[in-house]
């Protein structure tokens, strides 16, 4: 039984609603297999009036103008996450299957910690300022840049990390003067729709402000690409989705903020003392079973030490502990679905036809009967261009894959559609950061630095996304730039 109370409503214009047809769609939980409960199945019908009441709470309300009144309001939401934070850290873990250890990091702690960070820019951005004045006909010109709220926001997002994902685009989204409808992933409604049931008790948020529509119907989040309503369209996914989003945002040319998927490398120099590197290297891996954007899921090693590192990381991956999500000791849980689980599986398979070297796992854990567990899994000998190589696993799977000499490694790192994160380790910091500046990713870290942070701009390059979530970079992503020019 569940020790909490998730809310299973949906928010549409103010209101907690169940969908308009009564469906309801089931929420398992990914360690047990058993339905903890049920969210309202949002219809198309319910998605049209989540917009209807966005547009028109952008179009004749002061939210977008009224800095000071956004930030009383999100200030109270962010007391209400703080008062809700055991209930949030119980529903992630529930139907994220997310362990409880990491729920004290980014996947709920830091980041309800973090929100301040928005709620402050509401009022302390420069929205307006004078540009230099220009001559044009023998007058001088005035000019003013002004920033504005773009408008309504379709925001979707996945069950990787939903509660942080959800806030990540409510909180600079709201900030910025914009109305949002968020269209949460189907594998986690509640770290949406409880969102909504603070929002509706806790804050004077007006109606129409946030929408948020659960839905099991990925159809129904797709309206918000297509309705030429919706301004914006901010997706975190897949990249496979991200193409649709997208291609559908087109015809109505709407501005698109994608962040999706990776296939991040670790290169580990022939300088460093690999005792203490490569362990890094399966521990990342194997973090909430490997299901991070931005996890590193190749290990590029030099070959003069190749069996060495493979020997260290396999130790690492052998010995971590997995299993129950609650248990505050393991660093793994289970993947998210019957269908994740199948997936990366077939994924482990076809490594194995072509070519890989299973040193650890590759399979179900045989002592954990229920869940959709993956044994860790460590793949040495990938070819770099195989299908394990490139395309994302989103499990406890990691390709180790040999180098010859630093150019090499640099080559191999960068071969890949991907470019959303990589890690350096090296005895010369310098040596590091030369090859950092060479690797075509958006974030990197030296050594073990840990570059995750609110302000942090965070995306990829390539067809890891287009734009940048956090930071002021992230911020702006959701204003529009108008300028002025009058007589002077
Ligand atoms: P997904 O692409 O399958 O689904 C993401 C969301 O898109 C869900 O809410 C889903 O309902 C919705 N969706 C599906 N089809 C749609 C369509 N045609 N139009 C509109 N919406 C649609 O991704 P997932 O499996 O939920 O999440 C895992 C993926 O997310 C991985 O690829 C991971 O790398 C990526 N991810 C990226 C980041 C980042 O910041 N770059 C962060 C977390 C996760």
């Amino acid at each position: 039984m569940a020790s909490f109370d998730p809310e299973t409503r949906n928010l549409i214009d103010g209101k907690l609603v169940p969908a308009s047809n009564g469906a309801q769609f089931e929420n398992i939980n990914p360690a047990t297999e058993e339905v903890i409960g049920v969210a309202a199945d949002g219809t198309p019908d319910d998605m049209e009036v989540a917009i209807a009441a966005a547009r028109r709470a952008f179009d004749e309300t002061s939210w977008s103008t009224d800095h000071e009144f956004r930030k009383h309001c999100l200030e109270q939401l962010n007391a209400a996450l703080d008062e809700a934070r055991e209930d949030l850290r119980q529903i992630v873990v529930a139907e994220a299957g997310s362990p409880i250890m990491i729920t004290y990091q980014v996947q709920v702690d830091s980041y309800i910690d973090s929100m301040p960070y928005w709620s402050d820019l509401a009022t302390s951005y420069t929205y307006e300022s004078p540009m230099s004045d220009i001559e044009f006909m023998g007058n001088t010109q005035a000019r003013i840049i002004r920033r504005e709220a773009v408008g309504v926001v379709g925001a979707i997002t996945p069950w990787n990390f939903p509660l942080y994902l959800n806030l990540a685009k409510i909180g600079p989204a709201l900030a910025a003067g914009n109305t949002l409808i968020l269209k949460p992933a189907p594998d986690t409604p509640w770290s949406a729709t409880h969102l909504g049931k603070l929002v509706s008790e806790k804050t004077d948020i007006p109606a129409g402000v946030l929408n948020i529509v659960a839905s099991s119907d990925h159809g129904v989040g797709a309206m918000l690409s297509t309705d030429p309503r919706v301004d914006l369209v901010t997706f975190t996914g897949s990249t496979a989705t991200g193409r649709a989003v997208m291609q559908a945002a087109s015809a109505t040319v709407k501005k698109t903020f994608l962040e999706l998927g990776g296939k991040s490398a670790t290169i580990i120099l022939d300088d460093i003392d690999i005792d203490a590197a490569a362990p890094m290297a399966g521990i990342a891996v194997c973090t909430h079973a490997g299901q991070g954007c931005a996890i590193q899921t190749r290990t590029l090693l030099p070959r003069a030490r190749y069996e060495e590192g493979i020997e260290k990381i396999a130790a690492t991956m052998s010995s971590v502990n997995y299993g129950d999500p609650l248990d505050p000791s393991n660093l793994m849980g289970p993947v998210v679905s019957k269908k994740q689980q199948e997936r990366v599986l077939s994924y482990i398979e076809q490594g194995k036809q072509a070519g890989a070297r299973v040193v650890v796992g590759g399979g179900t854990p045989a002592h954990l009967e229920k869940g959709y567990f993956i044994e860790p899994t460590l793949l040495a000998d990938v070819d770099p261009d195989s299908v394990v190589a490139q395309e994302e696993i989103f499990g406890p799977v990691l390709c180790v894959i040999p180098y010859e000499d630093e150019a090499d490694a640099i080559r191999i790192a960068n071969n890949s559609m991907y470019g959303l994160s990589g890690a350096i380790w090296s005895g010369d910091t310098e040596r590091a950061l030369s090859v950092a500046r060479k690797i075509r990713t958006g974030t990197l870290s030296v050594n073990g630095a840990q570059w995750f942070d609110v302000d942090t701009p965070f995306g990829g390059y390539r067809q890891s996304g287009v734009g940048r979530e956090n930071g002021l970079a992230g911020f702006e992503e959701y204003l529009e730039t108008k300028v002025i020019a009058l007589p002077k």
